[in-house]
């Protein structure tokens, strides 16, 4: 059963967001495998009889072109992303470049970023980074925090949550605790 006190059963799998978040990094292999055939098999069609390169040029354009997939669909990000468990020893807070659309770099605009130490205990402590869009973070999380980051969420979640609010480890919008989905993104919120 989930509560206040304690992780919620996400890592367990049974937890609803961790179908969502299984469903999408599902469809951003499925992306970047469609953009690779998609590359491939179109610059191959119009090697065929295009005069400016040969066939196997045009093919090879085709795979490079379609290995941008990887980077499009940043699979890189999610092949390092691992979950881990383990206590806050210092947060720092830092403005830097941000973009709703990254891959356009439009609306660039300088927003705040928590950098959070998280020691996992004997290896190297991780840095953790996380955007703040609502309540200040450190109203939320504090140094000797027990965390969890599940693979592909943005947020961590904390282990004594506070009576009232609840972090989305999904978008990082806050609502009450009462409810079982987030206000903003409508995703099942950790409890
Ligand atoms: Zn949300």
């Amino acid at each position: 059963m989930d509560n206040k006190t304690g992780f919620s059963r996400y890592a367990e799998k049974q937890h609803p967001l961790c179908r969502v978040v299984q469903r999408r990094i599902v469809m951003r292999i499925l992306g970047a495998l469609l953009w690779f055939a998609f590359w491939v098999i179109s610059c191959t069609l119009w090697g065929q009889d295009n005069p400016y390169m040969s066939p196997f040029n045009w093919t090879l354009l085709g795979v490079l072109i379609g290995l941008l997939g990887w980077k499009l669909f940043r699979l890189g990000d999610l092949l390092r992303d691992k979950p881990f468990e383990g206590t806050i020893t210092s947060m720092k807070l830092k403005y830097v470049w941000h973009s709703d659309t990254p891959w356009l770099h439009t609306r660039m605009q300088k927003a705040p970023q928590v950098t959070a130490i998280v020691d996992v205990g004997g290896e190297e402590p991780i840095k953790f980074r996380f955007p703040v869009k609502d309540i200040h973070p450190k109203d939320y999380y504090a140094v000797g925090d027990r965390v969890r980051h599940y693979r592909a969420l943005p947020y961590l979640e904390k282990e004594n949550k506070p009576e009232d609010v609840v972090i989305c480890v999904y978008c990082g919008k806050f609502s009450y605790i009462t409810e079982d989905t987030c206000e903003v993104c409508k995703k099942p919120l950790l409890k």
